[in-house]
């Protein structure tokens, strides 16, 4: 019998805001331990929760980018559980009235489009952080009330690939819409994978067995790629699954056991007494959709489109915003865009690596660079002179029509003067003649070459061929 996996994952993503959830801590990472706290965000009793309306904006922000719905009213809910990261003993979360629901992503995979579901995004806090040391342990409050938003995705995806390209195309959307940097480093990305297998012919779903606490996409893929298999073997020789909660180990690269079923949390959700209901007014929620950006996979095939680069170009751009926004202004300009596009990529984006250059800091303005492509098309420089002058207009800022003129670079395209450099290539060298004459066409290149060499790279290419052809002949 055949077996297929189905996963949903709960992604937890920090929000890019100045200040904590519930308080005015500055919302920082790598600050020196417990020093962004105060007695809200260290649940001392008596203090009440403000909700910062930034977070509540971002998270309906996420809403239209995942095509959810937002609904008229959403609550927030104390979600009990006791852990020594947790000072107030309880973490307010979104229960059932969460502030945005039933989207879907769509993203690039194996050759098509997928689309996973999504159930809903809500709002919570973020916890402390422990930490372990030979003697003793710490916890540092500093992550405390971090405004944390949870996207719940449908069990709609199907195999460690396909989570991990759904886990990336996440991401991209949210640093696009400003919701979140998504450092992994800085911790700011965490999810649960919930994995179960079943026989494909069973619409049925197998018992839902979830990884908690994974740090990275590709730790996400690797615990897939053994889980998976791991709880087919266990149904294929008669086994039975049973709900549980696992842990992945990075070093030995296996799941094992953390609690079953039987031990699960009874978390005693109750209504969050300290915080109204919170229901978004039309003008709210029309400022807040002014925020909506072009999406990663909109972006990609609009290039691919509007300016008819390939995909590996287009992907460049997207990935790159600015020398994606600085390819574009040109590209609007031109009748070439593909060869503005070879030079950002190919040229540019080189010189810039390699100078520690960034885009603001260019000496050029985006005209120079059309000016400099009008040049080649024309035929006004060859392309090999055109690497000349950028180099020195990248070097000065100077138009690349000054920088012709001043030097003298510009394209020897007449007659007269190349056919005396042909002559001279040719009476130099009467061996590459002969073999010409005798049927090698190769030869014809060598001597096209030495033209080149003569004219220091001036003479019209086009034009020495047809010269020497005819002279040859
Ligand atoms: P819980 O209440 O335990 O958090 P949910 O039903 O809310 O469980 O689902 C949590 C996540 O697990 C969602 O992403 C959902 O798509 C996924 N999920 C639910 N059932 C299964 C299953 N049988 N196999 C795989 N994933 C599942
Ligand atoms: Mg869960
Ligand atoms: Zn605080």
């Amino acid at each position: 019998m055949e077996y297929e996996a189905v996963i949903g994952l709960e992604t937890h993503v920090q929000l890019k805001t100045k200040s904590k959830m519930w308080c005015g801590c500055p919302n920082e990472f790598g600050a020196e331990p417990n020093t962004n706290v105060c007695p809200v965000c260290l649940g001392l009793p008596g203090v009440l929760p403000v909700a910062n309306e930034e977070a509540l904006r971002l998270t309906a922000l996420t809403g239209f980018l995942l095509n959810c719905t937002i609904p008229r009213s959403a609550k927030f809910d104390r979600k009990n559980y006791f852990y020594p990261d947790m000072p107030k003993n309880y973490q307010i979360t979104q229960y059932d009235q969460p502030s945005t629901a039933n989207g879907y992503v769509e993203f690039e995979f194996d050759g098509g489009i997928s689309r996973v579901r999504i159930t809903r995004a809500h709002l919570e806090e973020d916890v402390g952080k422990n930490f372990h040391f030979e003697r003793h342990s710490g916890v540092d409050f500093n992550r405390a009330g971090v405004p944390l938003m949870e996207i719940v995705s449908e069990p709609d995806i199907t195999s460690a690939e396909m989570a991990y390209a759904y886990l990336n195309a996440l991401k991209d959307i949210l640093v696009y819409g400003g919701v979140s940097d998504c450092d992994m480093e800085k911790g700011m990305v965490r999810c649960d994978v919930n994995v179960s297998v079943r026989p494909q012919s069973q619409q049925e779903l197998g018992a839902k067995i979830e990884i908690k606490n994974m740090n990275s996409f590709s730790g996400v893929r690797r615990a897939l790629e053994y889980e998976i298999p791991r709880q087919i073997d266990v149904v294929r020789k008669g086994g039975k699954l049973s709900q549980e909660t696992r842990r992945w180990d990075d070093i030995a690269c296996v799941t094992e056991t953390m609690r079953s079923k039987e031990m699960a949390h009874d978390y005693r959700y109750f209504p969050e007494p300290d915080l109204m209901p919170f229901v978004p007014s039309a003008e709210w929620l029309e400022e807040v959709r002014r925020r909506v950006v072009e999406l990663p996979l909109a972006k990609k095939r609009r290039f691919m489109t509007d300016y008819q680069l390939p995909a590996t170009d287009a992907e460049t751009f997207v990935k790159d915003v600015p020398l994606g926004e600085y390819f574009e202004t040109m590209a609007r300009k031109s009748k070439n865009p593909k060869a503005i596009a070879n030079w950002v990529i190919n040229n540019l984006r080189a010189k810039m690596a390699e100078s520690f250059t960034a885009l603001a800091e260019l000496k050029f303005k985006p005209e120079h660079l059309l000016e400099l492509l009008g040049l080649v098309e024309s035929g006004k420089i060859s392309s090999r002179i055109a690497q000349e002058v950028f180099a020195e207009m990248f070097a000065s800022g100077q138009s690349p029509n000054d920088i012709v003129q001043s030097k003298g670079l510009a394209q020897v395209s007449d007659t007269g003067a190349v056919e005396k450099f042909c002559d001279e290539a040719i009476a130099a060298n009467p061996k590459s003649a002969e073999d010409f004459r005798a049927g090698k066409a190769a030869a014809l290149n060598f001597l096209k070459g030495q033209v080149m060499k003569l004219s220091k790279g001036k003479a019209n290419p086009n034009l020495v061929g047809e010269i020497l052809e005819r002279k040859l002949r």
